[in-house]
């Protein structure tokens, strides 16, 4: 297993990772989520041996690479574009590691034929880099980083060269490669979608430091604070009063803050009748402040009674108007309690 322990890497003056420490047990998939320039590469490139210390150790089942170069640590690294030859065929890119530690030509050609099923592109191994669409190069990228059976797989960023669209299938088919060949690995995103589709376990770091850890699901039900909730796409963080007044709402014991991400509020147009109001138990009155529409649903800011603006959403197809009321039914498995 990989353990970091107080891993310092600086540059000059700037303190780029400081004092991490962090476990990956055999067979785990961590990422490492933050934002840009929180020390992400540093410290991959720290754990790959490419980086020196300046404090710390990193080790491997219990011993210290210190004195191990990145060629000798049997981990193989990956980054976000590619990084491919581009003079190479699809499969004499995957068979290079292979064919560098002489395996027998039948050896490569079958291990080859194997990681590109894996991968997905059966029958793409006469193909140039050129030829292929960004998420098909990123695919040999990992077959070729998966060739050479690395102890440790590093990721950085691997893939926030995609679109969108593709940038979640890909994500989901990392997961299941990365699970079907029982490959231990460490992501480095600043993507909190791709870090919580692909791995298990979730460090959020920022301004070089380990500010969060736990499991996936941990992580993103109980964020360590406002700035970590709002970085893993909480909406808003709302504090006494306000927190009060949600938390009622949802049937919650009180808080002294709360984090609400905006598909915890779901308004809908409010009852002018009196009568039916009452029926609606934990709903808060709160009047439009501003309205975007989107094809999944309409996206509203609302000033609410006793809690100020929140975000909330509605039904595609309805549009209030600013300044109409609205009753918000809040949705407890949305919010976190923050600490
Ligand atoms: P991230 O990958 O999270 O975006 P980096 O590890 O690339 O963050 O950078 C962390 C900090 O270290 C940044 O402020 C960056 O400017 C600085 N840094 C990274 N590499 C170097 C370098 N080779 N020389 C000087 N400063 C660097
Ligand atoms: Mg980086």
């Amino acid at each position: 297993m990989l353990s970091l322990e107080g891993v310092t890497v600086a540059f000059g003056r700037q303190v780029a990772v400081d004092g991490v420490d962090l476990d990956l047990d055999d067979g785990h998939v961590l990422a490492v989520l933050g934002p840009s320039g929180s020390g992400k590469s540093s410290l991959l490139r720290a754990v790959a041996g490419l980086e020196p210390l300046r404090s710390g150790t990193v080790r491997w089942d219990g011993a210290d690479l210190a004195g191990t170069p990145t060629h000798k640590r049997g981990f193989a690294l990956m980054f976000q574009d590619g990084q491919l030859f581009d003079h190479l065929t699809v499969a004499r890119n995957v068979g290079y590691p292979l064919r560098l530690r002489g395996a027998g030509r039948t050896a490569v050609r079958r291990r080859v034929a194997d990681l590109l099923d894996l991968v997905g592109l059966g029958g793409y191994g006469d193909r140039l880099p050129r030829t292929l669409s960004g998420g098909e190069r990123q695919r040999v990228a990992l077959a070729r980083s998966l060739a050479a059976e690395p102890r440790l797989l590093l990721l950085d960023e691997p893939l926030s060269a995609l679109d969108a669209e593709l940038r979640v299938r890909l994500a989901a088919d990392l997961r299941r490669i990365l699970r079907e060949s029982a490959t231990t690995a460490l992501l480095v995103t600043h993507d909190q979608e791709e870090a919580f589709a692909v791995a298990d376990r979730l460090a959020v770091m920022r301004e070089g430091a380990v500010v969060q850890q736990g499991t996936t699901a941990e992580v993103w039900a109980h964020p360590a604070d406002p700035a970590t909730a709002l970085f893993l796409g909480y909406a808003r963080v709302l504090t006494g009063d306000a927190a009060a007044a949600v938390l009622a709402a949802a049937g919650r014991p009180a808080a002294p803050a709360v984090a609400v991400r905006r598909s915890a509020l779901a308004a809908r147009r409010a009852s002018t009748s009196p009568g039916t109001a009452e029926g609606e138990p934990g709903g808060l009155a709160a009047s439009v402040v501003a309205v975007r529409a989107t094809p999944d649903e309409v996206r509203l800011v609302v000033d609410v009674e006793g809690v100020g603006e929140v975000d909330a959403v509605g039904a595609p197809g309805w549009l209030p108007a600013p300044g109409d009321a609205v009753t918000l039914r809040v949705d407890a498995a949305r919010l976190a309690v923050l600490p």
